[in-house]
């Protein structure tokens, strides 16, 4: 009976609809098909309206179906002219949700037909179709939508996607993580004119470290091992980091968990892991240098702007006096892929065993670089810093690293255990 209301846009009393029914079904004996149409047609409405569909959710949707019923929520709706024939004509694309998915759909009717995001419709007679795969509502010419009121559908909650540090990807919506908080502190900052509060800092688990930004004080401290449901994952600065807000829902938990010492000396990955990842914070590498790269070893750099000089000359303030500074840029591989790092003054005086003071003296072009290719070049060596990535690959800046050791010893007895003794 609810259906030849709604045909009837409610515009005859429920009474009256009922009487008639009862009418059409006991009197005049036809079908409850016919009774239906025929009543929606005495009192003017449109027949077509009549639900013939069944009621499905989103995600009970097969390709191909011919009539369904959808209580739906209208998330995206854009309008769009199209050529049909030679004939411009409009048309209505968007997706559609409901508590148990999302999907796109279609209106190829759009006269008299709004639809606005966040609208909740009932829509009577749609079809599905395939389209690479996916399954496309469309809204024809015997379709119906009515609008519902909001509360009729509860919001579309995506299910949370429980996730490991080392699973961060740019991108990620609904991220829940267990982590310890290893370091926050409290900002203010101005966006478009207006003063925040943001809460950021440093968490780990014992997959790696990453650094998060709260827009809501959860009053987390230091130490605090907690559950985060509801953040997501954006990249800031070519490393991937969590971003959360009031709408998440934060948990202190008193459970086993990697003290923040473990954290910070578990930390390491695999460069195709850096890959997938697409940067890190505070991670340690291994591997072998296959190069060494120019502009390595002794340089010059423009005392106002910090850029490196190229024949005395910044690239900005022209002819200047440098100050002198040590770096290497190496290449690292190991194995399963490479990346390019970055040793600052600090590394580089610990690699070439001596300070800058001392490099200065050498004289010569490039000696420094050349010290640096022969000493690192096909070296093991272990680095760790913070990885980035943009279009043209990782980068490290690496805090420390070091030429690892190779226990001759061990190395002799495992190359002979491989040899098959
Ligand atoms: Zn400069």
């Amino acid at each position: 009976m609810k259906d030849i209301t709604r045909a009837l846009e409610n515009k005859v009393e429920n009474e009256q609809v009922e009487k008639e029914l009862k009418k059409y079904l006991e009197v005049y004996r036809v079908s409850l098909e016919t009774a239906k149409r025929s009543i929606v047609k005495k009192y003017g409405g449109n027949p077509a309206a009549l639900s013939v569909g069944v009621s499905k959710t989103l995600k009970e949707l097969l390709a191909n179906e011919s009539s369904v019923n959808l209580l739906c929520r209208i998330v995206t709706s854009n309008p769009k002219e199209i050529e049909v024939d030679g004939q411009k004509k409009g048309i209505i694309y968007g997706i559609l949700g409901d508590p148990t998915t999302t999907l796109p759909f279609t209106a190829w009717e759009t006269e008299d037909l709004e639809l606005e995001r966040g609208d909740v419709v009932q829509v009577q007679n749609a079809y599905t179709t395939e389209w690479k795969g996916n399954i496309q509502i469309n809204f024809g010419t015997r379709t119906t939508i009515t609008k519902e009121s909001k509360d009729a559908l509860p919001p579309f909650v995506p299910e949370m996607q429980e996730c490991k540090i080392k699973d961060f990807n740019d991108g990620m919506r609904n991220v829940a993580l267990t982590a310890r908080i290893l370091g926050i502190e409290r900002r203010e900052v101005n966006i478009s004119g207006e003063k925040k509060v943001v809460f950021s800092g440093m968490l780990g688990d014992e997959t790696g470290k990453a650094q998060f930004s709260s827009w809501a004080d959860f009053e987390l401290k230091e130490n605090d091992v907690v559950k985060i449901s509801g953040g997501y994952i954006k990249e800031w600065r070519g490393i991937p980091q969590l971003t959360f807000d009031e709408r998440a829902e934060v948990e202190k938990l008193q459970i086993d968990f990697p003290s923040a010492e473990d954290i910070s000396q578990r930390t390491t990955a695999s460069i195709e892991e850096l890959m997938e990842r697409g940067g890190a914070v505070d991670v340690g590498i291994e591997g072998t240098v296959i190069d060494v790269k120019s502009g390595s070893g002794l340089i010059y750099r423009c005392k106002e702007c910090k850029r490196v000089l190229q024949d005395g000359t910044c690239r900005i303030h022209g002819e200047v006096e440098g100050a002198a500074d040590l770096r290497a840029k190496v290449i690292i591989d190991d194995g399963s892929g490479a990346l390019t790092a970055i040793f600052n003054k600090e590394i580089t005086e610990q690699l070439l065993n001596k300070k800058l003071k001392e490099c200065i003296k050498e004289k010569g072009d490039n000696v420094i670089e050349d010290e640096l290719t022969a000493l690192l070049t096909a070296q093991p060596i272990q680095a760790r810093g913070n990885v980035t990535s943009d279009d043209y690959g990782l980068m490290m800046i690496a805090k420390e690293a070091e030429i690892k050791e190779v226990d001759v010893q061990n190395e002799a007895k495992r190359i002979l255990e491989e040899l098959g003794e």
